[in-house]
């Protein structure tokens, strides 16, 4: 998507960051349809401290749900006959165009031509995939399989693409005003779930399931180990002197769906041919690996197997409060996806270096997917200024680019409150 001049691919520039996003979606909900909203619902971004690439191996993950957030006003359109059709529309301020998907939403084996494009693809998917459940209740004459109508409005601080997911928080925000307006509380899980299979099958990326069970079960002041398998979710205390400190490096790529894809069906070939389920299910590298795998599933597998455990030494590290191990941990984290599962990208390196040479850094790594995006930094709360005086020039000298530092807190997973 092309974002709107003057919006810079991402989070609301500075002087926009003064509104909060909550605020945006209220005032951009009466501008376009003349009402009140009555509800507000709220999805946080997350971050992934350690445990990347492995939540499609059935393994660990240790993200945050952070603070910066997509917020979407709405408002249940069959409470008034003439208020329009059976459908579910959403304006954001991020594309002029508005996604609208009509009730009932269209069947699960759609073929992908008669589906929605763009960022409706994602409030499409979820409508379908909750139709598909069938665990709505059939309420009011217009709805489709449980499906209030309803319209909303949509504000964002959360950079598109970059790895913070704003496309799983969009999703778990389109699903909770669903099922609060069908009058559901499905488990955190069960929602989780179905977003997955709203990218997986309507948008077409092979995502696994951190990036929906991060936004949806934040917990405030806690990072989550998550165990992709079982699916528990163990809070982590995180140290009250340390700050998260996400590095937006600018950089973003195309063709990382693919890419990612690659790399799912290069970990589900080593599991093969070290005949179990999932890479998840080995504690070390067999003796024979090496004859067994080819060089590039070797060292899939060889990464997949190390970042598990970090997750653990991580998680084990913030919960003593020893912040030095958990960012000696971090930087291993990064060697490992750079050289063994070789999803770095040259700003993300860069961003690596420059932080863990500031001054009050612990430790940092890339974060999400790969490739562009953001990176994070475990960096010492009293130094946080030092830290940013040293990082920037350092990181522009390596890149010719302006990172953008969000210095971030943990906070719940996705929310809905009354308006009035
Ligand atoms: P990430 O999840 O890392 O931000 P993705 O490529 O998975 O990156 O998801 C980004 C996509 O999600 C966007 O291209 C857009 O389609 C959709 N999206 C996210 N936030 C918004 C928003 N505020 N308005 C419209 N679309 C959004
Ligand atoms: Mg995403």
């Amino acid at each position: 998507m092309t974002p709107p001049p003057g919006r810079p691919g991402s989070a609301a520039g500075p002087g926009e960051r003064a509104v909060p996003a909550a605020v945006r979606a209220v005032r951009a909900f009466v501008a376009a349809y003349g009402r009140e909203p009555t509800l507000l619902v709220r999805s946080p971004a997350r971050v992934n401290l350690i445990g990347e690439h492995t939540d499609y191996n059935d393994g660990l993950c240790l993200p945050v749900a952070i603070d910066r957030e997509l917020c979407i006003a709405l408002r249940r359109t069959d409470d008034v006959p003439t208020a329009g059709d059976a459908t579910l529309r959403l304006v954001s301020e991020q594309d002029p165009a508005p996604a609208v998907v009509g009730l009932p939403p269209p069947a699960a084996d759609t073929p992908p031509p008669a589906r929605a494009t763009g960022w409706a693809r994602y409030v499409q998917g979820v409508a379908v995939q909750l139709a598909a459940t069938g665990e709505l209740a059939a309420i009011g004459e217009l709805a489709g399989a449980g499906l209030v109508p309803w319209q909303g409005a949509l504000a964002s601080d959360i950079p598109l693409g970059a790895g913070l997911s704003s496309s799983a928080a969009l999703e778990l925000a389109v699903a909770v005003a669903c099922t609060h307006l069908a009058g559901s509380v499905p488990a955190p899980t069960e929602l989780a779930r179905l977003a997955q299979r709203a990218e997986n099958t309507w948008v077409g990326a092979a995502t696994g399931l951190l990036d929906q069970l991060a936004c949806v079960g934040g917990i405030a002041g806690h990072a989550l180990r998550i165990d992709c398998r079982t699916l528990t979710i163990t809070p982590v205390p995180l140290p009250a002197g340390l700050a998260v400190v996400v590095i937006d490096t600018g950089s973003r790529r195309e063709l990382v769906t693919s890419a990612y894809a690659d790399r799912r069906a290069e970990c589900e070939r080593a599991a093969r041919a070290l005949a179990v389920p999932a890479l998840r299910d080995l504690e070390a590298l067999p003796a024979d690996a090496a004859s067994r795998l080819d060089p590039v599933a070797l060292r899939r597998a060889r990464f997949v197997i190390a970042e598990n455990a970090r997750v653990d030494a991580v998680a084990e590290a913030l919960a003593r409060g020893d912040a030095e191990a958990a960012g000696r941990l971090l930087l291993a984290g990064h060697r490992g996806i750079r050289d063994d599962f070789e999803v770095s990208g040259p700003e993300l390196d860069a961003a690596v270096a420059a932080a863990q040479a500031a001054p009050g850094c612990f430790g940092a790594r890339m974060t999400g997917g790969g490739f562009a995006g953001c990176a994070v930094a475990l960096v010492d709360r009293t130094r946080l200024d030092a830290f940013t005086a040293a990082f920037e020039p350092a990181y522009s000298a390596r890149t010719g680019r302006e990172a953008v530092l969000h210095v971030c807190s943990a906070v719940a997973g996705t929310s809905v409150t009354a308006l009035r």
